[in-house]
């Protein structure tokens, strides 16, 4: 189906016929009347009449069984550019409905969305998803598009470049957002093609070159599968699955071999029950060996777009692997047309399927954080709601909780029960699933979904929740939490150490030891000690040394205070500057560890904010278009960990020189390594340092000192 360029309204009307009413259709023809009068005579730049384009994304849409205004609307969503109707005009002809769908797509089309950092085009996003009242609008736009990637060769090439990057940016995640993977997927090949032709058609042509093979690999797997199903009865369909290059692209680009990417070999396997699916797994798994962790149950744990399916891959034919998919038709048309897959649900009637579009945008809008976001001022009727003194929910019984608005599933379980909380998997609202920021309404019917075994809540959780009184019963369960564990390696290391002396530890652990210990080192007891050490707050040296005489070189004491320290890269908030962004991630880049008066750049990294790199950082060369310009924060004062390489004739001696370079500075050295390397020997220190200039200084230091041969800043 895909590709399909239509010419004619009949060829569409053929396929409005498969399932829309007469009269339904009749408007539809309505709409097309206006929108060829109005661009009569208007070409496109491949030549067409203007009008083909409306007629495709109409078709677009169409294929996806949409109502029959967004049809209309498609056909008339460019009548509104040059003024060649007005708002009023367009809605005496085709109602306010119609109208009101092609004014939002007029809305959105006139934005630019240019952008250059992660978070400007979140923030594209987040607008055109906020602008966008009807998901409606949304989907109209996705069509508009793909038809516009479909038809990208007649634009100039420095055009297209941008048109691609902007699909890519904006349009494609939010395709994804809303499930819709089949436009998703085209418009993310079609964009790859021109935004990077090299890519694409190399792994076109790699992909052309492995097909006889690949294809009759799966077909040998297909035959297999399909005999095992039918010796149990179950009726089913498999097809092969073509890959998308764009996956295959961003696979590749995170280092993957074209060979090791599995699911190239891939199938789909169709049933009628979601019992099926789970039957035909057992049965799959029981013949094929599966490879370890790839298995996911999207059927229980569907994804936040809803999309459901069963993954494995297992060791097949010739020992290779295979990517199977399994999944209900059902499934199927969610998995393809997600949120537009609603339009095929025909019971209910109109309105329900109105309200649960509605129910699907306000989740959508949800997830993309726009229920926190204050400045914009479209905004201003969400920042009503959120003033709003309370909402009333439900429990699945009935029972009503009272909840500040602004409350989020996480509040409402911690409101019923502590335990409640902490065991909390997953929340269902109204009987769909939610995220656990997913803002409460009135009359919400909120279940919270329990696992005993669960390990309890999640640190993120703190900000998810809105009530205090939510917010306190997660930090309280992890300070509980945070003491067991350094307490248990507390007790890990201080054994270790004993052990590594041959020290006895029932011996060591006596009573008048123990008691000697606290009372010296001030702990009250020894869970507290154990805590501290399990901290790096002290050192089982330390605790040992109580009650045995120091034995050790300086030097050894020296190397082993050092390296018990816990390197940490430093929390990092507005010590850099993102020109024009406040609330971005940034990181500091554990390879090259910049500090402060150091040229730096920052890397946009997917999904991780930004990793901020030295200048002449060989690990970031070759990612251009991933850059951005960053800068340090002068008025932050803090110190940053970065690593030294020093090289040193011999190794006497030279520790305790260096370790003394540092007193009177402001560096710390918080990690040595000793490598012994053939005739040189190599230290790598990792030190903690307020700039470059004081660093400088502290290698000029160590150049001074008699056996080191050289000082270097290292690069990993
Ligand atoms: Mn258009």
């Amino acid at each position: 189906m895909k590709n399909i360029e239509i010419k004619t309204y009949d060829e569409l009307v053929k396929k409005l016929k498969t399932y829309l009413t007469e009269e339904e259709i009749k408007k539809v023809t309505k709409s097309y009347m206006i929108a060829f009068e109005k661009h009569f005579g208007e070409k496109r730049l491949t030549g067409d009449d203007y009008i083909v384009h409306p007629l495709n994304v109409a078709y677009i849409l169409a294929n996806i069984n949409a109502d029959y205004q967004t049809v209309s609307a498609a056909l008339l969503h460019d009548v509104m550019e040059e003024n060649k109707i007005t708002a009023l005009e367009l809605e005496s002809e085709v109602g306010l409905e119609i109208a009101k769908l092609v004014e939002g797509v007029n809305k959105i089309n006139k934005l630019s969305f240019t952008g250059d950092n992660e978070q400007v085009i979140a923030n594209h996003r987040k607008i055109l998803v906020g602008l966008s009242e009807d998901v409606r609008v949304i989907i109209i736009k996705l069509a508009d598009r793909l038809h516009n990637m479909r038809t990208l060769w007649a634009i100039p090439e420095e055009r297209q470049k941008r048109k691609a990057k902007e699909t890519l940016d904006i349009l494609t995640p939010i395709a994804h957002r809303l499930g819709m993977s089949s436009i998703k997927s085209e418009l993310e090949d079609l964009s790859l093609r021109y935004y990077k032709p090299d890519a694409y058609f190399q792994i076109v042509e790699k992909l052309n070159q492995t097909k006889m093979e690949r294809e009759n690999l799966v077909l040998e797997m297909m035959n297999e599968v399909s005999t095992i199903l039918n010796e149990h009865n179950i009726k089913h369909e498999i097809k092969g699955r073509a890959k998308a290059i764009y996956s295959i692209y961003n696979k590749l680009n995170k280092g993957k071999k074209f060979s090791d990417i599995y699911d190239l070999l891939a199938l789909r396997v169709y049933v009628d029950t979601e019992s099926d699916c789970y039957q035909v797994l057992g049965l799959i798994h029981s013949k094929y060996k599966p490879l370890p962790k790839r298995f996911k149950d999207y059927i229980a744990m569907p994804k936040a777009n809803m999309y459901q399916s069963l993954h494995t891959t297992v060791f097949g034919p010739g020992g290779n692997y295979f990517e199977i998919q399994i999944r209900t038709y059902e499934m199927d048309k969610v998995a393809e047309n997600g949120i537009a897959s609603h339009w095929s649900y025909k019971e209910g009637g109109k309105a329900n399927l109105q309200s649960a579009m509605e129910q699907k945008l306000q989740f959508f809008k949800s997830i993309m954080g726009l229920n926190d976001t204050n400045e914009e001022e479209f905004m201003s009727s969400v920042k009503e709601d959120l003033f709003k003194d309370s909402i009333y929910v439900f429990t699945p019984k009935g029972d009503v909780i009272e909840l500040p608005s602004g409350s989020t599933p996480i509040d409402f379980a911690y409101k019923v029960h502590s335990e409640v909380g902490d065991k909390m998997v997953g929340a269902l609202v109204n009987d769909n699933i939610v995220p656990l920021d997913y803002e409460l309404k009135d009359n919400d019917i909120v279940k919270i979904n329990t696992n005993k075994n669960s390990i309890g809540p999640s640190k993120e959780w703190i900000n998810m929740a809105y009530t205090t009184q939510a917010k306190s019963k997660i930090k309280n369960f992890f300070s509980k939490i945070d003491k067991k564990d350094y307490q248990k390696i507390g007790v890990e290391l201080l054994n270790k150490e004993l052990r590594k002396k041959k020290i006895s530890i029932n011996e060591f652990l006596k009573e008048e030891n123990v008691n000697k210990i606290l009372a010296e080192l001030k702990y009250s007891s020894l869970d507290d000690l154990y805590i501290a050490l399990g901290n790096y707050k002290i050192t089982p040296n330390i605790v040992i040394n109580v009650i045995y005489k120091e034995t050790e070189s300086k030097e050894e004491i020296i190397l082993k205070k050092a390296q018990n320290r816990k390197e940490e890269l430093p929390v990092i908030k507005n010590d850099i500057i993102v020109e024009g962004i406040d609330e971005i991630k940034v990181n500091i880049a554990s390879c090259c560890k910049p500090i402060p008066e150091d040229k730096i750049i920052g890397y946009i990294t997917k999904g991780n904010g930004i990793s901020v790199h030295r200048l002449d950082c060989p690990n970031i060369s070759n990612l251009e278009e991933r850059i951005i310009e960053v800068k340090w924060n002068e008025l932050v004062n803090k110190k940053y960990p970065t690593n030294l390489l020093i090289h040193a004739r011999e190794n006497k001696n030279v520790l305790l020189d260096i370790i003394a370079k540092t007193s009177n500075t402001d560096i710390t050295v918080l990690n040595i390594n000793f490598i012994n390397n053939n005739d040189n020997f190599l230290y790598e220190l990792v030190v903690s340092v307020q700039n470059v200039t004081s660093l400088n200084k502290f290698m000029n230091d160590i150049r001074s000192i008699p056996n080191i041969l050289d000082v270097e800043r290292s690069i990993k």
